[in-house]
């Protein structure tokens, strides 16, 4: 599945795409069963087949039932439960998630480690390679990277894309995406990971099923998403969620964007925190912080209630903006709760013009620290309608890192 790209490794591909399909859809089927609902030449389907099984995609059984009577028992084919499909990697400031699934789409696992925040991407790399066998193992029951057809990789920072599908001048490569590539051999596609947790709550998460969201998160760093019409936003130059950077102390503390009064100078573990001690309050980390709050403690109250006013002053100006049916709120300090929240609510009560403020309801995530992993693994798929219109929509049988290391 290695090979290099070319017109007949792309057919290649989309004839083994067409039969795991098939097998996903109807479960374990005979070569006589597919060749009728494939539609491919028996030398072709067969020499696939072949490929497939050798790959560990694919496994052969024998059906327990046969007829009685004479000839072989027929064989059939079915999708192999530990073939591991795509693979979801979230690297954030300072840890990184992963999560893969197999061929029939289940989750198949998830793990996470935090590093220090400037581990080079050297670094950051073999570790997810680390985490990475720690799903797949080498057990009964463990996952086999054979079938691997892409990984979705989220990273910190705005990613810049073809403005439009149909543009030719594709970005040069991220670095994380040539280190990946060399390692796995696949396609390697990247967006904003916090983009992706939005896309992976808005699929599976607080806001499934939702056609307008609007996700906000709360961590080292401060983000979002957007899910507008049905659709996961990118905007021009993949800017669009970058809620963290609204202003909102006109000339306040510097921001490490490069403004003054961002709301993630307000807003971020690190700001919360800073505001905390400076308050005389003593936390070291958010966990402390919440038995802090959770014990009463006046000053993480006064300072939360306060926090929580801020973001719900930009969220009522994002919701007036964009008309979101559901917000929902992740990152650590989402866990230090109502605290937090119900300021927030307040903000929006407050804020959202009367028509709407009674129909956008609020959440906590619900999907913690592996959203991003997900939404790379939803962005490989490419099944959810959110992505039917996203730019990066990718072409598994075009290799976008083969094709740009080729020319020099
Ligand atoms: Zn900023």
């Amino acid at each position: 599945m290695s090979q290099p790209p070319g017109p007949l490794s792309q057919l290649r591909r989309g004839h083994e795409e067409l039969v795991l399909g098939l097998l996903r859809k109807h479960g374990p089927l005979s070569r006589g069963e597919l060749g009728k609902r494939c539609g491919l030449s028996r030398t072709t389907l067969y020499d696939i087949l072949a490929d497939l099984v050798a790959a560990g995609a694919v496994v052969t059984a024998t059906q327990q039932e046969a007829p009685r009577g004479r000839g072989r028992p027929a064989e059939t084919l079915t999708l192999n439960p530990d073939a591991g499909q795509a693979i979801g990697i979230d690297f954030t400031r300072r840890g990184l998630h992963v999560a893969a699934v197999n061929l029939a789409h289940e989750i198949v696992g998830s793990a996470s480690e935090p590093h220090a925040a400037d581990l080079p991407w050297e670094g950051r790399v073999e570790l997810a390679e680390r985490l990475i066998g720690s799903l797949t193992g080498t057990g009964s029951g463990a996952l086999r990277l054979g079938a691997l057809s892409a990984i979705g990789v989220g990273v910190v920072g705005p990613v810049e894309g073809p403005e439009q599908p149909e543009d030719d001048e594709d970005p040069p490569p991220h670095p994380v995406q040539l280190l990946l590539h060399e390692r796995f051999g696949v396609p390697v596609l990247l967006d904003n990971n916090t983009r992706l947790a939005a896309l992976g709550e808005a699929i599976w998460g607080a806001a499934a099923g939702g056609q307008d969201v609007l996700y906000l998160r709360l961590s080292h760093g401060v983000g979002g998403g957007l899910v507008v019409g049905g659709s996961l936003h990118r905007g021009a130059y993949g800017l669009s969620g970058e809620f963290g950077h609204i202003t909102v102390e006109p000339g306040g503390a510097r921001c490490g964007c490069g403004g003054t009064g961002c709301l993630e100078t307000v807003a971020s573990i690190r700001a919360v925190l800073d505001a905390y001690r400076a308050a005389g309050g003593r936390a070291d980390d958010v966990p402390e912080l919440i038995k802090a709050v959770q014990s009463g403690d006046e000053t993480a109250l006064w300072l939360l209630d306060g926090v929580g006013a801020r973001i719900g002053e930009v969220l009522a100006a994002l919701c007036n903006a964009i008309g979101p049916s559901v917000i929902v709120i992740g990152g650590e300090l989402a866990a230090t709760g109502a605290p937090l929240l119900d300021p927030v609510e307040r903000a929006l009560a407050e804020h959202v013009m009367p028509v709407s403020r009674h129909r956008v309801r609020l959440r906590r995530a619900t999907l913690g620290e592996a959203a991003g992993a997900l939404g790379g693994i939803a962005l490989v798929l490419h099944e959810s309608p959110l992505l039917a219109r996203y730019p990066a929509g990718p072409d598994l049988a075009e290799d976008p890192i083969l094709n740009q290391t080729r020319t020099p």
